[in-house]
C-alpha cells in the first residue's frame, strides 16, 4: 500500500498544526507561525476564538443537532439579523461554499421554471473563477484541473473572461437564466471586478429578465472592509452564496436570495440534514455578535489600508521581486514578477520565516489575515516579508 489514508488530492505542506491562539499557530514539533491566511480566509476571528469556543461549548451542550424536520429558533434569529443586513429576504444554510453555490444555480433555474420558462437554464460564469468542487460548481469553470476526467458535467454553462462586458452582452440568450460572479476574485488572483463591469452585470440582468448571482464565499462577511463587497458597487444582487468567514472556522455556508428570485424554490425542492444545525447556527450567531458592527467594519478598513500601504512600500525595496498590490480591505494579493513564483515563494517564507500566506492563480501571493489583528501582526508580517524577500534566489527572467 503506498496511497496514503487521506486521498491524496492535496499537495500538502510538511507544516502540521496543532493548535492555534489568535493570529498564531503551532505546528506539532512546536513552532509557532504567523497565520496570515487564516485557513484561506475562513478564521476571520482568528483562533480560538473565546466567544466561539463558548458558543460551541454552551450549545454542544444544550442540542447539537436536529432535523430540519422540527422548527428551528437559532437558525430563525440568524436568518432574521442576515435578512435584516442585506439585500436578501430569504436564504438557505448549507455546510460550505460550494453547496451554497450548488443551492444558487438550483434556485435560478427554479426561477424561470416557476416563472414557465424551464428553457432558461444556461448560466455565465466567467475564467479563472473558483466556486467550489462539487460537480455543479465545477461545471461553472473553465480551469481543466478541476474539470478533466469528471465529465461529461452539468451542462448549461458559458464560461467568459472577467471584467468583459462586452462578452457578457454578446453571449446572453433566449436560454439564460443567470450570470454567476465573484465581484472580487480569489483563486483566480485576487482580481477585483471593476465598477463598470459589476454594475453592467445587473444592468444586463435586468434588461433580458436574468438573475444575478453573487458568490461572495471568499469575498463576503467583511472581508473587504464592507460587510460584503456588493456593497462598495451600489448594487444588489439576486442570489449570493456566502461561506468562509461566516463561521469563522465552523463549517457553515448560506444561500441568501431575494423573495421574488426564491418563488421556486417551495417544500421538497432542496434539503440538507446538517444545513442549519443548533451549533452552526450558535456559532454563526456568536460570528455575527462581533463582526456585525459598523466599528469593526471601519477597523478592518483602517487595518486593510494600512497593511496595503506597508506592502505597497515594500515593493520599490524588492522590484526585482514584486510587481503590484491587489484587492479590497483585508484581501490582498501581491503579484510576483516573472521569474518568481508565487507558491515558491509561500512556500520560502513558510520555511523560513514561519509567515503563513496562500497562493493563487496570476502569480499571486494572497494575504488573507483574520480580521481582528493588531497592528503589531501587521509589522510582523512586513518584517517576515521584507526578510523573505531578501533572501529569495529569483531567476533572472527570459
Ligand atoms: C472557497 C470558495 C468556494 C468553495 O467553498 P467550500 O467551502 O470549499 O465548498 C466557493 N467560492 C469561492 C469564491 C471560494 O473562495
Amino acid at each position: 500500500m503506498t496511497i496514503t489514508p487521506i486521498m491524496p488530492v492535496y499537495q500538502r505542506c510538511g507544516v502540521r498544526p496543532v493548535r492555534g491562539d489568535g493570529a498564531y499557530l503551532w505546528s506539532e514539533g512546536g513552532e509557532k507561525y504567523l497565520d496570515m491566511a487564516a485557513g484561506i480566509a475562513v478564521n476571520i476571528l482568528g483562533h480560538s476564538h473565546p466567544a466561539i469556543v463558548k458558543a460551541i461549548a454552551d450549545q454542544a451542550a444544550t442540542l447539537m443537532h436536529c432535523s430540519n424536520l422540527y422548527g428551528m429558533p437559532l437558525g430563525d434569529e440568524l436568518a432574521q439579523r442576515l435578512v435584516d443586513k442585506t439585500f436578501a429576504d430569504t436564504m438557505f444554510f448549507t455546510n460550505s461554499g460550494a453547496e451554497a453555490i450548488d443551492c444558487a444555480i438550483k434556485t435560478a433555474r427554479r426561477y424561470h421554471y416557476a416563472n414557465g420558462q424551464p428553457e432558461r437554464h444556461r448560466i455565465i460564469s466567467f475564467s479563472n473563477a473558483f466556486h467550489g468542487r462539487t460537480l455543479g460548481a465545477i461545471s461553472a469553470t473553465d480551469q481543466p484541473k478541476m474539470r478533466d476526467g469528471f465529465e461529461p458535467l452539468l451542462p448549461g454553462f458559458t464560461v467568459l473572461p472577467f471584467n468583459d462586458l462586452a462578452a457578457v452582452e454578446a453571449a446572453i440568450g433566449p436560454d439564460c437564466a443567470g450570470i454567476l460572479v465573484e465581484p472580487v476574485q480569489g483563486e483566480g488572483g485576487v482580481s477585483v471586478g471593476t465598477p463598470d463591469f459589476i454594475t453592467g452585470l445587473r444592468r444586463l440582468c435586468d434588461e433580458h429578465g436574468l438573475l444575478l448571482i453573487f458568490d461572495e464565499v471568499q469575498c463576503g462577511y467583511c472581508r473587504t472592509g464592507t460587510f460584503f463587497a456588493y456593497e462598495q458597487y451600489g448594487i444588489t444582487p439576486d442570489i449570493m452564496a456566502v461561506a468562509k468567514g461566516i463561521g469563522g472556522g465552523f463549517p457553515l455556508g448560506a444561500c441568501l436570495v431575494t423573495e421574488e428570485a426564491a418563488k421556486g424554490m417551495v417544500v421538497g425542492t432542496h434539503g440538507s440534514t446538517y444545513g442549519g444545525n443548533p451549533l452552526g447556527m450558535a456559532v454563526g450567531l456568536a460570528v455575527l455578535d462581533i463582526v456585525g458592527t459598523e466599528e469593526f467594519l471601519a477597523e478592518v478598513r483602517r487595518l486593510g489600508d494600512r497593511l496595503r500601504a506597508s506592502l505597497e512600500q515594500l515593493i520599490p525595496n524588492h522590484d526585482h521581486l514584486f510587481e503590484e498590490v491587489r484587492g479590497l480591505g483585508l484581501m490582498l494579493g501581491l503579484k510576483l514578477k516573472p521569474g518568481a513564483e508565487a507558491r515558491d515563494f509561500v512556500a520560502h517564507v513558510r520555511d523560513e520565516h514561519h509567515l503563513l500566506l496562500v497562493s493563487a492563480s496570476d502569480n499571486v501571493v494572497r494575504i488573507l489575515p483574520p480580521l481582528n489583528i493588531e497592528d503589531s501582526h501587521i509589522a510582523e508580517c512586513i518584517e517576515k516579508l521584507s526578510a523573505g524577500a531578501r533572501s529569495f534566489p529569483v531567476k533572472e527572467a527570459a
